[in-house]
This record gives C-alpha cells, structure tokens and sequence, in this order.
C-alpha cells in the first residue's frame, strides 16, 4: 500500500522504521535480529536505505596503491523482497540519482514494480566520499527532481524507448527528503525550500525530513512549507543520540544543531550505555511533542540496532 494512504487510513500518528543494508558479508540476519523486535508496532513501512560504490586504496605487491570500487553496503532490493515476504509489511527502497544512467534505473524501477513494492523515496545521493561536489553520471541525473520526473514518466507509462507501445504504467508513490535545518549545499534556506517545492510540483507525494534534535526546527520548516504552497505530509525523522563520538560525528555528517541541554546531559556520561539512555529521554520528549503536533508519522533512524527505538516507541504504543 502507497505510504500516503497509510497515512489518511490513520487516526493517529504512525511509527516507521528506517535500517541500512548490511555490511557486505554479513547475513541478513543482522535485519531481522534488529527488526523482529519492532514488529510488534505493526509499522506501516520500513524504510531501506541505498548506498552507492566509494573507492578504497589497496597496496599492491609493488608498493603502488591501486584505487578500487567498493559497494559496502549492496542489497537495498533483495532486502526490501526479504522484508516484504517475513513481515508482509510495505517497504521503501531509497533510489539515488548517483551512479546511475537513466536506463539503469529504469530497470531499476521495473524489478521494484515486479516485485509488488508500492514506494520510491527519490533522493539524489551525496558526493563520492572524498569529492566536494555531486556528478552525475554521463546520462544520469543531476537532481532528485530529474529523477522524480522519470518516476513520474513510467507511473504515465513513458519508458525511455519511444518505440514501446502501450507500456504498461507503474504506480510507485514518491517520497523526497526535506531539510529542517536546510541542505548544505542551498545558500539558504528561502533557495532550499524554492527546490523543494520543484520536487513536489514534479509529482512528490510526500516529505521525510533529515533528522534533528530540536523540535522547534520541525515545526518551523512545515510553517514555512505550508507558506509556500507545499501541502503534502512531512515525516519528521528521528535518530536517538546513542555515542558520544555522535555529538560531533551527526553534525559533520548530517549538518544540524544539537541544542545545548542534550550537548550537557551526554557530556555528564561516563559510558556510552548512559549516553544510549540520555538519547532514549530525548527521543521520547521529541516524540511527544511531534505527536501532539500531529505529525502524520514518525519515522526512526534505527541505524542497525533498534533496541533503543524499540523503548522509544514501547512507551507511546
Ligand atoms: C530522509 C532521507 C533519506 C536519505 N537516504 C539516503 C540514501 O538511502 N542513500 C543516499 O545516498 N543518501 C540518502 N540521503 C542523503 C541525500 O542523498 C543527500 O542529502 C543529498 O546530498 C541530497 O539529496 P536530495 O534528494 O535532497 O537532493 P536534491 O533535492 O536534488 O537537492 C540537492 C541540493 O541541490 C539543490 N537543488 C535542487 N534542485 C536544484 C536545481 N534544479 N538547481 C540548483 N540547485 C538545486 C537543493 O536545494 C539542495 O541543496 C537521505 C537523506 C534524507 C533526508
């Protein structure tokens, strides 16, 4: 079922799940281990992250280093099927405009619509690692509102070969990322959101915004959305602090502000266990506050280990 739907089905706010293929090598296991205790919330969908190629340098046996490509993370298809079949819960696989040529993810989609999935999150995908700007390849796209448009091209049944006749249309729903706390690329927030209604007047369905700490920020990007005519439901994402070492690592990654009074309460800690529980308050209190908003759904960041998010939703549920 499309994730708007599940949301006009609901009397109360949602809980969706997000989780990141495995490391390559590692069982799917690894999955169910973090979501079998998550089902119990019967959440509407869960989310599947897609990660493309980065380079690694190996040594040779001369001495020189030779520059390898390396998927670490593969699998967001077979994981969405896997998810589907155990748990007969909707899923939403991640596709990025990075390291794909339009024809490619049109095959792409075609297996997505074989397999029954009903969602696309449309995203454009980060620079390589160690590039400063994003490249699309030669016949790929740029944006993720290019990338939209093809969704958008094959649920009219336009495939890229204008010699197909009566091609038969897809039906994916479209799910696009938003910034509370704008993209750091976007010189500011006025140009981030001018974007974003592109992404929406493209045919976007729905909004998940990157994940913050500070409510506030949440509350004033769907004013200001709703200012500029965007009308359609903002997911906003959580991720429950869980490390120290995230203090500095989730800003660098993800460019946001940790408030002052979370800052304190993970630097008192003197393990991370402490930290992991410091996160588990605050995640709550975000939770409620979005949930008297009226947020349509939450939508957690589980980042493999969902026993805190597990604790998070246990006290609404
Ligand atoms: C909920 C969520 C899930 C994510 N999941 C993944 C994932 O699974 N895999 C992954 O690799 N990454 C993922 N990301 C990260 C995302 O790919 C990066 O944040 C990326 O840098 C931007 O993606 P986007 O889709 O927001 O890009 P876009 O919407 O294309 O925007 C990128 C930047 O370009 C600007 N812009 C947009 N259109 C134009 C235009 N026509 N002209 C000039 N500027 C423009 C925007 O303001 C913005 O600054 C996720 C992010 C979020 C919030």
């Amino acid at each position: 079922m499309k994730v708007t739907k599940h949301i006009e089905k609901a009397k109360q706010t949602l809980f969706s799940f997000e989780i990141l293929p495995p490391l390559k090598g590692t069982s799917i296991q690894s999955i169910y281990n973090s979501l079998d205790p998550l089902m119990e919330f019967n959440p509407p969908f869960i989310d599947v992250t897609y990660h493309r190629e980065e380079y690694v340098y190996k040594k040779r046996e001369d001495g020189l280093l030779e520059r390898r490509s390396v998927r670490k993370r593969p699998g967001t298809v077979g994981i969405c099927a896997a998810i589907m079949n155990k748990y007969q819960v909707d899923t939403v696989p991640h596709i990025i405009c990075g390291g794909f040529s339009k024809e490619e993810t049109e095959n792409a989609l075609i297996d997505l619509d074989f397999l029954g999935v009903d969602n696309v999150l449309v995203l454009r995908g980060d620079p390589i690692k160690n590039e400063t700007y994003f490249t699309a390849e030669p016949d790929g796209h740029q944006f993720a509102s290019e990338l939209l448009g093809q969704v958008k091209e094959m649920n009219n049944g336009i495939y890229l070969d204008e010699d197909l006749k009566n091609s038969a249309p897809t039906d994916f729903c479209i799910g696009v990322a938003g910034y509370p706390e704008k993209h750091f690329e976007a010189p500011n927030m006025r140009s981030d959101i001018h974007f974003l209604k592109k992404k929406v007047e493209a045919g976007a369905d729905y909004i998940v915004t990157q994940m913050f700490f500070d409510n506030q920020k949440y509350f004033d990007f769907v004013k200001l959305c709703r200012e500029n005519d965007i009308n359609i439901p903002i997911i906003p994402g959580l991720k429950p602090i869980s490390t120290k070492k995230q203090l500095s690592l989730l800003p660098q990654r993800f460019y946001l502000n940790v408030p002052n009074p979370l800052v304190d309460e993970v630097l008192k800690c003197k393990e991370n266990k402490d930290v992991r529980q410091v996160g588990v308050e605050w995640a709550k209190q975000q939770t409620k506050e979005l949930i008297e908003f009226g947020a349509p759904c939450i939508h957690f960041y589980t980042m493999g280990k969902s026993d805190n998010v597990q604790q998070i939703v246990g006290s609404f549920v």
